[in-house]
């Protein structure tokens, strides 16, 4: 029996989980499930955000669904200590390298985009983005001098085995979609992303039936909002994902409604997109759509229940096209429920 630890974290995302656990309970006796702390509520119970007893019960499960972390109680604290190194920690201690972000845009709430509908039919993309190198890891990194002529700086560094496996993960989900790859760097002016251009042209020799294509990472984040249909799977380097990821969630219009996973070679981890929302945490308006579509994303990918996963991904359909909104989606017309009633709604319906 697959094994699932349930990290809910802070802020909403004890609210999220709730409607998540009530989504799973649909199909019983299939998974064990386990729950812990990361993030404040791990400072708050272990004085630490990603404590030892974490680190044991992520290592054993073979799935982890995280809610999300952070909040002003914990603001104060030195950056090292903070909710938010939770999240680092349990990246890297899992080895997860492969951020994916699927952006579909759901047919009902086409209006809540920023784009004019005509610009987002048949749009349905994934971006991979690496999570583990680039700029954000290389070294040497740091300042130099003193307050008025000091310099600092980071380095933009890769592997070929890091671009390779990236890369591997990038095509094996293109071969199971429209079999188009773009890969997205700044080869014309950095050698890391020469490299890193040179590496997925040779990985993708195993990937014939894949059609490539690279694109500069200026032209993409003007690509994403001009033709996003274009796009069926975008193969990005660390940085540039963060930037092209966030613009990409823009599309579909509420931030409540996307999943993530992340995963290394043994293990993966499951999230929304969105933080802990403090502003309206406790309010019970927080919308459990990303989150449950995580946990449909974590069937699929490491329980290998596509049809489970199917069955969630209908039942949001199908609640969205009856009306049924949360309060950041909502517009005249629709019936305005909370948190709690879309989690019930969307499990009432896989149920039927
Ligand atoms: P946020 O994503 O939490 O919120 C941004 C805005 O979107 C807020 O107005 C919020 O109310 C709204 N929002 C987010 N999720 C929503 C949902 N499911 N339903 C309805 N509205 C939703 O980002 P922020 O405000 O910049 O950060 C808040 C805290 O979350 C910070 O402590 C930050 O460090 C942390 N954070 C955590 C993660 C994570 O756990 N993966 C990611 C980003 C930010």
């Amino acid at each position: 029996m697959k094994k699932i630890l349930l990290l809910p974290g802070d802020g909403i995302g004890h609210e999220i989980m709730e409607q998540a656990k009530k989504v799973l309970a649909c199909f019983p006796n299939l998974f064990e499930y386990e729950e812990g702390y990361i993030g404040g509520a791990a400072i708050d119970k272990y004085g630490t955000p990603f404590p030892e007893t974490t680190l044991k019960q992520a290592l054993e499960a073979d799935a982890v669904l995280l809610g999300a972390v952070g909040g002003p109680k914990w603001d104060s604290l030195p950056s090292e200590n903070r909710p938010e190194r939770g999240l680092l920690a349990i990246r890297k201690a899992l080895g997860l390298y492969a951020n994916i972000r699927p952006i579909d845009i759901w047919k009902p709430l086409i209006d809540l985009s920023p784009l004019k509908p005509s610009f987002l039919k048949d749009v349905s993309f994934v971006v991979v983005r690496e999570l583990t190198g680039d700029l954000y890891f290389g070294t040497p990194r740091g300042v130099h001098g003193e307050k008025g002529s000091r310099s600092a700086f980071n380095t933009m560094v890769y592997s070929e085995e890091e671009i390779k496996r990236i890369a591997h993960t990038g095509f094996r989900l293109a071969r199971n979609r429209k079999k188009k790859l773009c890969s997205i760097d700044k080869s014309n002016v950095l050698e890391a992303m020469a490299l890193w251009r040179e590496i997925v042209e040779e990985v993708h020799q195993e990937y014939q039936d894949v059609a490539l294509s690279h694109m500069y990472v200026d032209n993409a984040a003007m690509q994403i909002i001009k033709k996003p249909s274009d796009f069926d799977v975008i193969l990005t380097p660390n940085m540039f994902g963060d930037i092209l990821s966030d613009e990409a969630a823009v599309l579909c219009g509420s931030l409540g409604l996307l999943p993530s996973a992340s995963l290394g070679s043994k293990h993966a981890l499951y999230e929304p997109i969105h933080g802990s929302a403090p502003d309206i945490a406790g309010m019970g308006i927080a919308n459990p759509i990303g989150m449950i579509l995580s946990a449909a994303m974590m069937l699929e990918t490491s329980c290998g229940s596509s049809d489970l996963a199917f069955k969630i991904r209908s039942a949001v359909a199908a609640v969205l096209d009856a009306g049924f909104r949360t309060k950041d989606s909502w517009s005249d017309g629709m019936v305005l429920v909370s948190t709690d009633e879309m989690g019930t709604k969307i499990a009432e319906h896989i149920l039927r």
